[in-house]
């Protein structure tokens, strides 16, 4: 039978490619999830959609699916003291205000439509100044573009901006806005680790900035969009009450965008801490404390965490290819139908062959930055099999985490002394080796990889007081952990990044003059 005084924490992990709830005990273990693949759209090459219903759908069935688990083991739901919310970030949902119904499928953050509308911005006078706003450069990736896009090409969304009816939001916002009811409670807010990914925000003030949206509106007068408050990331009162489902009437008090979140689940506290997620794409987070650094070597600004009113920083480096590189295989290429047996693949072959992949099937993010690469191989020759693929897509990230991690250092001048890894695909030894080789620090891997939805039970945690201090929180998720060594001397690994970099050079400007 349960403890009767063990209180728990919930935590709602809405990702690109699945929804899942978790519920942790005050140990930061999970004791109960559920999670739901759901339908990826991909209606042209370059662009990627998510039906928004079928998001908030997939979540109210983890929630349902797991409070069943958690049931049956013997606990009570009135243990569950607070909900935490983390998401897939940038990406984008447009709605009517009176309806509270999705005027459009959602754009997802890998998607490089707006390419066009990135050029037309950085193009205009002033586009120089946004990194030191905003803390992002001018690219498809964020939302500014995206809701752009919307208004320009979508007649329904138009109407209803025309009827000053439009709202605009990232998934924390959706999220919280259906799960409270929508129109009637009408709870719309966004914390700033998922605001400062909108080009929206001014990253300094974490309240919207004038100068962006006048800079941003070129076209359409984004004042008159509907934009969510930016709250603190975790707080009592803010973020409603679950409307339906078996936790109706439970509260949510904590939110934070999926990489922050596994930043806090990870116990970045401290500045100098970093953590890498090898997801669907690949983030490394470095916490830089009470100050925003503004990259200039191809980095960006965010926000780690608001939990007090005294926001925390972090510079960003952002893959957009990682176990999408996986997944590319398998569905495309019919490679196999496990990503575990990617990596059994890769390990059949003892290198990559001269083989190297430029997996920028959405431009290259950072450092690059190159809107118009196109994914490449270099160095097919008869010796090349599917295992030197399947090598060469796994060190395709490691090659671009070292560039991040050489970028982090010079902007923020200190050498990271090891890296804590976490994401479904650093469950693969071998790309997690390979890291280490590539970059000359340990890696350090936890047992318990849900440190994303740890970071955003976390933050529900600290708002409803099951945990009150960083402190405390020292010892959870920390036995197991595997650290993994870099074993490559020096100048072999030297040597196979100066051939990622050369094949990076050259996989930029494919069909630039048509
Ligand atoms: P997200 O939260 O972005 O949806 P996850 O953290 O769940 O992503 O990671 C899923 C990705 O990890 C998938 O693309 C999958 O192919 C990849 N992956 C999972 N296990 C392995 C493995 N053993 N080897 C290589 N890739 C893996």
């Amino acid at each position: 039978m349960a403890d009767k005084e063990e209180v728990f924490v919930g935590s709602i992990d809405q990702g690109t490619t699945s929804s899942r709830f978790l519920i942790f005990n005050k140990a930061g273990e999970p004791v109960a999830v559920h999670q739901e693949e759901f339908t990826q759209i991909y209606p042209n090459p370059g662009w990627h959609e998510h039906d928004p219903e079928g998001i908030i759908k997939s979540v109210e069935n983890c929630i349902e699916g797991a409070i069943k688990i958690f049931e049956k083991d013997g606990h009570s739901k009135d243990s569950i003291k607070a909900i935490g919310i983390t998401n897939q970030r940038e990406t984008t949902v447009v709605w009517d205000t009176t309806t509270g119904e999705a005027l459009h499928n959602a754009i997802v953050w890998t998607d490089t439509r707006t390419a066009g509308i990135a050029r037309e911005l950085k193009a205009q006078q002033g586009s120089d100044k946004i990194m030191n706003i905003c803390g992002e450069p001018i690219s498809s990736y964020p939302s500014a573009t995206k809701l752009l896009w919307l208004l320009k090409n979508v007649e329904k969304v138009r109407k209803v901006y025309e009827a000053g009816n439009l709202a605009f939001g990232t998934i924390d916002t959706w999220l919280t806005y259906k799960l409270n009811g929508g129109p009637e409670k009408n709870v719309f807010v966004s914390d700033p680790t998922n605001a400062s990914r909108t080009m929206f925000m001014d990253i300094r003030k974490l309240q919207y900035s004038d100068e962006m949206l006048e800079f941003l509106s070129y076209e359409f007068d984004l004042k008159k969009v509907h934009m969510p408050k930016i709250v603190r990331s975790a707080d009592k009162e803010v973020y409603g009450k679950l409307s339906s489902g078996p936790l109706k009437g439970f509260p949510i008090m904590g939110c934070l965008g999926d990489q922050s979140a596994a930043l806090v689940g990870q116990k970045g506290f401290e500045a100098g801490s970093a953590k890498n997620t090898y997801g669907t794409g690949c983030f490394l987070l470095y916490n830089t404390g009470d100050k925003p650094i503004i990259s200039t070597h191809g980095l960006l600004t965010t926000v780690a965490f608001d939990f007090d009113g005294k926001p925390v920083y972090a510079l960003e480096g952002s893959i957009a290819v990682a176990g999408s590189g996986v997944k590319f295989l398998m569905n495309n290429l019919g490679f196999s139908h496990a990503s575990h047996k990617i990596t059994e693949l890769a390990e059949s072959v003892p290198d990559n062959g001269g083989l190297v992949f430029v997996t920028a099937f959405s431009g290259l993010f950072a450092p690059y930055w190159i809107d118009d690469a196109h994914g490449t191989m270099f160095g097919i020759t008869h010796h090349i099999e599917r295992g030197h693929i399947a090598r060469a897509t796994l060190e395709a990230v490691c090659f671009q985490t070292k560039a991040i991690l050489d970028a982090m250092q010079k902007d923020s001048g200190h050498e990271l002394k090891e890296l804590k890894v976490d994401g479904g695909m650093s469950n693969s030894a071998l790309c997690m080796q390979t890291q280490a080789d590539l970059v000359g620090i340990p890696i350090v891997r936890p047992k318990m990889r849900e440190t994303t939805a740890l970071g955003a039970a976390i933050a529900a945690g600290f708002a409803s007081g099951v945990w009150k201090t960083f402190d405390e929180l020292k010892e959870v998720n920390t036995a197991g952990q595997t650290t993994f060594e870099a074993k490559l001397d020096k100048q072999a690994s030297a040597k196979m990044f100066k051939r990622w970099s050369k094949a990076v050079t050259m996989s930029k400007g494919w069909l630039a003059e048509e």
